[in-house]
């Protein structure tokens, strides 16, 4: 069910990892008129929310001044009365240590509907990442959430340590790497055992995560020795060996890597996917995107007049969505293709045709301009109307085989490809890279075009091959790697291979 007008949704979005929010919490995000999200929410969390949401960042960052908690509630009060749908997104789940139960306290007080909805907690899923079970038969029993940092305005400590010494199981503190000194020494005081295994873990399932292993006694000076920083958990007890056993994410081969993957988006996609199961951190910085000329006059009038054409040709997926697109606008559906031959380029644009109730007549063995060309041979187009719908910057061959064959030709762009601006995000991302990878010589010169000087010197680059290494030479590139097979399998082999050498 889509969110409610008038309801604030409290939403936990999981520990970091994309992969771990819930269904329901992206249901929740794509349909809210009004998102409020915290500092702590997976990348991309909000892909999905409407263009017309309104998107509000109220997180706390150490050390710099933010949204009082008051004031949160306040707007999210102020948003519900509106009529919006809410989304109020934290870190985790929003009823452990999220202030999730204030601000549904608040909601309820000024009479607010709302609704939770659970996260996966960092305790159990950074512990998880790092192959630590919180509970085990033989180890642990029991399990508690504990914060290492309490509010710094309570006078005294809620925390009892001597019953947390004696707690029968694992102890997981959140908010826990700034008194971890003090708080592991008040565990030892109160009875724990200092040799109790212990752990660190920093960034728990976010592409850069870290775990430190020491002991309670020694934990402390791990962590500082190791520079852990926030967002970190600590736990102590007999499962963190379990580790040496259990660990998995850490041993991916990419693991900690940070790889640039320049493609359109819908290309570039299972690449990344795969890149990132091997544990890489994917920078992905689209070379171009697809931009729509169907508000044109003449794709317009066109769209309302297919019926004239006794052939026409489709060149991408791209052009077949566009083109029904602009059907639609002109209020027609696909019987307006009745009667007419509907050619295709490739399987991909036949493919685009039959989920939109049109069965192409011509599909060619080859999938470039030359192979339509052959495949429409046997069709008779002297004197015929043909409409060729396609991207702006295509080649002329099939057109002009098509006249010299007598048929009266009409080329209409529906789009056009048009080089993409990374955002400032992006070429950050890019800028910290160990490896760029080119699988084109388009993709080098998009690249180092959108780069510029802020092309970052220190990684490593990779080619599918040589006529792509060329180019990236030109552009005054040392190429690091070449694939010996030029294809993205290749390309990885290549890639993995360096990362071998290197370990
Ligand atoms: N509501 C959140 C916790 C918010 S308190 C949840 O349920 O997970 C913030 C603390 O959570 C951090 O200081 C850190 O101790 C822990 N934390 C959150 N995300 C983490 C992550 N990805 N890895 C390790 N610890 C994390």
């Amino acid at each position: 069910m889509s969110a409610r007008a008038g309801v604030v949704y409290l939403v936990g979005a999981g520990p970091g990892d994309p992969g771990l929010m819930t269904a329901r919490s992206l249901e929740l995000i794509a349909s809210a008129d009004a998102i409020f999200y915290d500092r702590l929410i997976p990348p991309g969390a909000l892909d999905g929310a409407r263009s017309e949401a309104e998107l509000v960042y109220v997180g706390k960052q150490p050390g710099v001044p933010s949204v009082p908690q008051e004031e949160i509630g306040e707007r999210l009060i102020e948003a519900a009365r509106e009529g919006k749908s809410v989304v109020r997104l934290k870190g985790g789940d929003p009823f452990v240590f999220g202030r999730g139960g204030e601000e549904g306290e608040a909601l309820r007080e000024a009479g607010v509907d709302f609704e939770v909805v659970p996260g996966v907690t960092a305790g159990v899923a950074a512990t998880a990442y790092a192959g630590i079970p919180v509970t085990h038969r033989d180890d642990a029993s029991a399990v508690a959430f504990v914060t290492g940092h309490e509010d710094p305005e309570k006078q005294e400590s809620a925390l009892d340590w001597e019953a947390l010494a004696r707690f029968p199981g694992t102890l997981v503190f959140y908010m826990g790497v700034k008194r971890l000194g003090e708080n592991a020494a008040a565990l030892i005081d109160s009875g724990r055992d200092p040799q109790e295994p212990a752990a660190a873990i920093e960034r728990g399932t976010w592409p850069g995560q870290r775990t430190v292993t020491a002991t309670l006694g020694t934990i402390a000076d791990a962590v500082a020795r190791e520079q852990v920083k926030a967002p970190a958990l600590i736990v102590v007890g007999e499962v963190a060996r379990r580790r040496e056993e259990l660990e998995w994410l850490e041993r991916r081969p990419l693991h900690g890597r940070r790889v640039v993957v320049t493609r359109a988006r819908a290309q570039a996609s299972g690449f990344a996917a795969t890149l990132r199961g091997l544990g890489a951190e994917v920078v992905e910085l689209p070379a171009i995107r697809i931009e729509s000329r169907i508000e044109s006059d003449e794709v317009r009038a066109l769209a309302g007049a297919l019926g004239v054409y006794e052939l026409v040709c489709l060149t991408s997926p791209n052009g077949v969505r566009l083109l029904f697109e602009a059907m639609e606008s002109a209020g027609v559906d696909a019987r307006a293709l009745a009667g007419v031959t509907v050619a295709a380029i490739g399987p991909g644009t036949a493919r685009a045709l039959a989920e939109r109730g049109v069965l192409a007549d011509v599909v060619p063995e080859r999938f470039v301009a030359e192979g339509l060309i052959e495949a429409l041979e046997d069709h008779e187009v002297n004197g015929a109307r043909v409409l060729v719908a396609r991207a702006a910057e295509a080649r002329d061959v099939l057109p002009e085989a098509l006249r010299e064959r007598g048929a009266e030709v009409d080329v209409v762009a529906l789009y056009e490809t048009v080089r993409e601006q990374p955002g400032d995000d992006e070429v950050e991302g890019a800028q910290r890279a160990d490896y760029i990878t080119f699988t084109s010589s388009s993709t080098v010169t998009n690249l180092t075009e959108a780069l510029g000087d802020r092309f970052p010197a220190d990684a490593r680059i990779v080619s599918i091959g040589p006529i792509t290494s060329e180019t990236a030479r030109a552009a005054g590139l040392t190429v690091d790697v070449e694939a010996e097979r030029h294809d993205i399998d290749g390309l990885l082999e290549a890639l993995l291979d360096d990362v071998r050498q290197s370990a």
